[in-house]
């Protein structure tokens, strides 16, 4: 499909917003003030910060704020400009030095923080209670939330320090050997990503062979990778026992800025719907024709591709979307298309995948995605425009408030692609056609919520495993792997023996422990606000635009509350997951209706 012209092979996005080009001489000029600035911002408070009042920390903060903005500038047009076309020197040349001098910039500043968190508590309660403070309240409040885990300067310098010859040594070394794994596959040697992506084929021996090989070639490795897993869940432990956290996990929702209560809530609620996914992959079953799903049928297509949507159709869909729940995202929404701030077009070095990136406030964030014209890229469109409007609307909160912590991030964009989702189904009448549309939203909605809870099981038992049990046999990851899955599948997909061993090559685990509930938790937070604007109507729309309005100003928790929501409730997740129930109980009527199931 990708050969055929969808009309976005002239949608490239337009930086004169940021500078006129890479030479344009305003780029190292902002460069070069920003450095030297943050070196008198140094001067002027290096050693100086405890002894500030409210107005002096409420200045030293804004002049931060400003000094990182001019940065950004500069950091985001060398960003974008090298994500069109990655293989040009010149782009990836300027990406280095401004990253280089972004690392000194950083540095300069550093101490600001520190200096901060080190302020005892009775004097910050008091600073964060004065008013002249109310801006950069939730900035500097929370980057004290480290504060009780933070050990002493010389133990955290010889941390830091040691850390790259531990766990990220060992990090490293995953990455590696994941990089450098060749599966064979009928005498064929390809890479992870392929071997991957051919459990997408429609033809089942491809998918079979392809599942079959990669067990082989993990298998192989086996050894390795469960050392690796072994040190660095031993290092976890050591470190969260030091640091005084609680749980494996207690790190994590620290940073996502989630109570454990609330996170706890989240992984039952989604366990307690296992039978979602079950039920759906019984009607993936029927609807392949199979009598049972195998592991590596999970992602074969079901129903040969559509016509493809051109830009122009996209285009409208989308806006039309937006539009329809208010003038106020229609009007940003238009803004992205008319004052190009998207780059839509399919070329050969372009950075693959789609992102929103937000600048800095006064100028707007910028779309990337290569538009394929399928049903796929419509909703991606429509996900990266959500986080557009919210990049837009939190503009106001300034650099440092704007930014969501991960586990709000999704909200805008997740709900966009609702949005456009329903608009989308309503517009199709042909039965065949509205089941594709459910049975792809019902692929994403357990690709994001059931999958990453089970993986987060799985995590959790290695973690408190390694705590309690020792070192763990390669053999007993793959028990506590096969466990965590047969939860979430029960007898509707049949897992092979080798499907024991896929847990040994996912990234996350390594890279970066605990973090994969946070899909869940955006997914279903923002599904939620979506049923509420579903059963309440306009009365949604102003509180919803507030949410964005207020960026990451707040912890999730007191920001939900302005949609209404209450994330300490433990019943709050069920209703994000009764929408996904209610689209496959649609999907299983429509499949009966067509003759399919
Ligand atoms: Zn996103």
């Amino acid at each position: 499909m990708s050969a055929q012209s969808t009309g976005a092979e002239a949608v490239a996005w337009e930086l004169g917003d940021l500078y006129e080009a890479a030479d344009d001489g305003r780029l190292e000029a902002d460069v070069s003030r920003a450095l030297s600035e943050a070196r008198a911002f140094r001067e002027r408070y290096h050693g100086r910060v405890a002894a500030l009042d409210a107005a002096g920390l409420a200045e030293a903060v804004a002049e931060l704020e400003r000094i990182q903005s001019v940065f950004v500038r500069a950091e985001s047009f060398a960003f974008l400009s090298f994500s069109v076309d990655t293989a040009d020197p010149a782009r990836g040349a300027l990406l280095q030095r401004i990253e280089e001098q972004s690392a000194a910039l950083s540095t300069e500043v550093l101490f600001f923080g520190l200096e901060w968190v080190a302020v005892d508590d009775a004097r910050a309660a008091r600073l964060l209670a004065d008013p002249v403070l109310a801006r950069h309240h939730h900035f500097l409040a929370a980057a004290r939330r480290y504060r009780p885990h933070l050990l002493s300067e010389p133990e955290e310098t010889l941390l830091a320090e040691k850390n790259l010859t531990s766990s990220s040594a060992w990090s490293r070394l995953f990455t590696e050997l994941t990089s450098a794994l060749r599966i064979s596959i009928d005498g064929e040697e390809v890479g992870l990503e392929e071997g991957l992506s051919r459990l997408q084929q429609p033809d089942r021996e491809v998918r079979r062979k392809a599942a079959e090989a990669l067990t082989e070639a993990l298998q192989a490795e086996r050894r390795t990778r469960s050392y690796i897993f072994n040190t660095l869940l031993l290092d976890k432990s050591t470190e969260d026992r030091r640091r005084g956290y609680k749980s494996w996990i207690a790190s994590r929702n620290l940073s996502n800025e989630a109570s454990d209560a609330s996170v706890d809530a989240l992984v039952e609620a989604v366990i307690s719907r296992y039978d979602i996914p079950q039920r759906y992959y019984r009607l993936k079953a029927k609807l392949l024709g199979l009598d049972r799903l195998a592991d590596y049928d999970r992602m074969a297509p079901i129903l040969a591709t559509s016509t493809p949507t051109s830009w122009e159709e996209a285009r409208a869909i989308v806006l039309e979307a937006y539009s329809a729940f208010s003038p106020v995202t229609g009007g940003i929404v238009s803004d992205f298309f008319e004052r190009r701030w998207i780059d839509a077009a399919i070329r050969p070095n372009k950075q693959s995948g789609a992102f929103c990136a937000t600048t800095i406030p006064g100028v707007h964030p910028y779309v990337l995605l290569s538009f394929t014209g399928e049903r796929r890229s419509v909703l991606t469109l429509a996900h990266e425009l959500g986080h557009g409007i919210h990049g837009v609307l939190a503009a106001d909160q300034g650099l440092f408030n704007a930014q969501t912590p991960l586990t709000l991030a999704e909200t805008a964009s997740v709900f966009g692609e609702a949005l456009t989702f329903s608009r989308l189904l309503a517009a199709e009448s042909d039965p065949e056609r509205r089941l594709e549309l459910l049975v792809g939203r019902l692929e994403d909605a357990i690709a994001t919520t059931f999958r990453q809870v089970a993986m987060n099981r799985f995590e959790d038992s290695i973690h408190n495993g390694r705590r309690t049990e020792g070192e763990l046999a390669p053999d007993r990851f793959c028990s506590l792997w096969i466990e965590s899955q047969r939860a979430m599948l029960g007898d509707a997909v049949d897992l092979s023996d080798g499907y024991r061993i896929w847990w040994s090559y996912i990234p996350h685990f390594v890279g970066a422990p605990g973090y994969v509930y946070a899909y869940a938790f955006g997914y279903l937070f923002s599904l939620a606000i979506f049923r509420r604007y579903e059963r309440e109507g306009p009365s949604m729309v102003g509180p919803y635009l507030d949410l964005l309005r207020a960026g990451g100003s707040d912890t999730p928790e007191t920001l939900a509350k302005i949609v209404g929501l209450d994330l300490s409730d433990p019943g709050f997740w069920a209703d994000g997951l009764d929408a996904v129930d209610q689209l496959l109980a649609e999907a299983e009527a429509l499949a009966a209706e067509t003759g399919r199931a």
